[in-house]
């Protein structure tokens, strides 16, 4: 076998060298053809993970379209809700305010021996709480004695009174 080969070799004139030529050939192509199916098959695949990558890639834009779209709804829920913060802050300042008032009256009155009236009159007309009410500056009413620190408020409440008093 290897003597034959030997022999074919320093003879090219044989004729069955001629015939392995060809055949030879014949393997080159198969085996391009078969290399180029496998780059044919290769590109395929590249371009369908391609296409996936596209695919994937218009998703996530969409997701970054809708994040930024949220952030600008957050933005505007935000500033709504800091106007609001204000606006109750502002409301719990004055209703405070108020209340502070209103305590002042009351424990005024509690001390100079006035009534509510007086006391409604005060907020309404917002004077300063009177801290400085003493005996000598109160009047008393003639019929049920309550004492009253301006001559205003003590002829409002007598004529209450006596209009009680009638009834
Ligand atoms: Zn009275």
């Amino acid at each position: 076998m290897l003597q034959d080969e030997n022999q074919k070799e320093k003879d090219p004139h044989i004729l069955n060298e001629q015939e392995h030529k060809p055949v030879h050939l014949q393997d080159q192509i198969n085996c391009l053809e078969v290399k180029v199916s496998e780059q044919e098959k290769l590109l395929k695949e590249q371009g369908e993970q391609l296409l996936k990558l596209n695919s994937q890639l218009s998703a996530f834009n969409q997701e970054v379209r809708m994040v930024n779209q949220l952030k600008a709804q957050m933005d505007v829920f935000e500033t709504n809700l800091t106007v609001e913060k204000e606006a109750s802050i502002k409301k719990i300042e004055n209703l405070t305010q108020e209340l502070n008032e209103l305590r002042a009256i009351v424990s005024l009155n509690s001390a100079c021996g006035s009534d509510i009236d007086y006391a409604y009159e005060a907020v309404t007309a917002k004077e300063e709480p009177k801290t400085d009410c003493t005996k000598s500056d109160i009047m008393l009413c003639p019929i049920c004695l309550l004492g009253f620190s301006d001559m205003h408020s003590l002829e409002l409440h007598v004529n209450n009174c006596l209009d009680k008093a009638i009834d």
